[in-house]
């Protein structure tokens, strides 16, 4: 295994865009160093000092290094309150000291921590190309799956939403993550994939499988009754 150390975030892309089936981005490494992860054998590029690791305030939007912790994440009071929430989805201390806002939307799981929240935020992307920098809404982001070094997820700074995890247990696979944040509603659900829009109606677009985390129709219904059974930011539940 070959372990590349780029100097800047353009030179990680193109050593990625030369090596697209035999390398990955090392960020945090919580998958990529994963004994039978889907990196096994790869490659490494390692993003590690190219910083993407401050959460800052430019004017009324809020930056978040690609490189930033969800522990990070959950921490920082800058952060709007359903994003932090959504970071401690990650229940190991161990893991989330370690794995990136980067690497969790990267993977582009179905069960992912971020992705639900962030969607429901109407992130922006601002990723590093082979052509430059430039800009993705994170919903077409995560329905592709272009190899570009993802570099600052900004959103409004003072974003308000809601977000709520549906699992076994808070340490296994979600079954369901749903968000909705103004008129976005956004829902992760395991095996169906990422879906948003501006109805709660968008459960209906998925098609559900049975799976480890609960049956098809275990999971539709959640789906359907998390935007029904609204969770307003003060706490309460409305019927
Ligand atoms: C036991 C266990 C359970 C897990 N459970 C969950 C779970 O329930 N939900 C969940 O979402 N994740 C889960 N994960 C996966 C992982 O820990 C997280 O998704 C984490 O946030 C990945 O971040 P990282 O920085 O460690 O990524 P890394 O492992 O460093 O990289 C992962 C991938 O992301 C890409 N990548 C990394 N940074 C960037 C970037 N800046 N731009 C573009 N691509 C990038 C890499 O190319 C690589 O393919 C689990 C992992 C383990 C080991």
């Amino acid at each position: 295994m070959k372990i590349y150390h780029p100097q800047t975030p353009l030179e990680a892309v193109m050593l990625r865009k030369e090596n697209a089936a035999s390398a990955v981005y090392l960020a945090g490494g919580t998958d990529d160093l994963r004994l039978g992860g889907a990196a096994e054998g790869k490659d490494l590029i390692d993003i590690n000092t190219l910083g993407m690791e401050k959460i800052e305030l430019r004017g009324e939007k809020l930056c978040i290094g690609a490189r930033v912790t969800l522990q990070e994440l959950a921490e920082c009071e800058l952060v709007p309150e359903f994003i932090r929430e959504a970071a401690l989805f990650c229940t190991s201390p161990a893991r989330r000291n370690a794995a990136t806002v980067g690497g969790n939307l990267a993977l582009r799981r179905d069960d992912s921590y971020l992705a639900a929240a962030l969607t429901a935020a109407e992130a922006v992307l601002i990723r590093m190309t082979p052509h430059g920098e430039n800009e993705k809404k994170i919903g077409d982001y995560l329905h592709g799956s272009c190899k570009a070094l993802l570099m600052t997820v900004v959103i409004d700074k003072d974003r308000t939403g809601w977000v709520k995890r549906f699992g076994n247990t808070a340490g296994s696979h979600a079954a369901v993550i749903a968000a909705q944040s103004g008129n976005v509603y956004a829902l992760s659900v395991h095996g169906s994939g990422l879906a948003y829009g501006d109805r709660p109606e968008i459960a209906d677009s998925l098609t559900y499988t049975d799976d480890i985390t609960g049956s098809a129709d275990y999971k539709k219904y959640l789906a359907q009754t998390a935007f029904t059974l609204r969770r307003p930011t003060d706490g309460t539940v409305e019927m």
